[in-house]
C-alpha cells in the first residue's frame, strides 16, 4: 500500500491527465482501470486508516501511479456521497 499525499500524486495526476485512462467502479474504492491505447487493465484499491488514504495497483509501478490517481477523483465523489446517504 502507497500513502496517498498532495506530493505523492502530483506526477501522477498530471499522467493520468494526459493518458485520460477509462476508469470502472467495482465498488466503493475498488476501480478498474484500462489503458485506452494497449488495453492494459489494472486494479486500484483504496485504504482509509485514520486520516491517512492509501492506493494500491495491480500493476508493476512501485510509486503512486497514474491509475491511482485517475481514481481519486471518483472516489471522492463516491464518498462524498455515502456520507450523504449515511
Ligand atoms: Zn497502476
Amino acid at each position: 500500500m502507497l500513502e496517498i499525499t498532495r506530493e505523492s500524486i502530483e506526477k501522477a495526476t498530471a499522467k493520468a491527465r494526459i493518458a485520460k485512462p477509462l476508469v470502472k467502479v467495482i465498488e466503493f474504492r475498488r476501480y478498474s482501470v484500462t489503458n485506452r491505447e494497449t488495453g492494459a487493465t489494472y486494479e486500484v484499491r483504496f485504504t482509509k486508516i485514520g486520516n491517512q488514504k492509501f492506493g494500491e495497483c495491480t500493476c508493476p509501478a512501485t510509486k503512486i501511479c497514474y491509475h491511482i490517481s485517475s481514481c481519486l477523483p471518483i472516489n471522492a465523489v463516491l464518498a462524498s456521497q455515502m456520507i450523504q446517504t449515511a
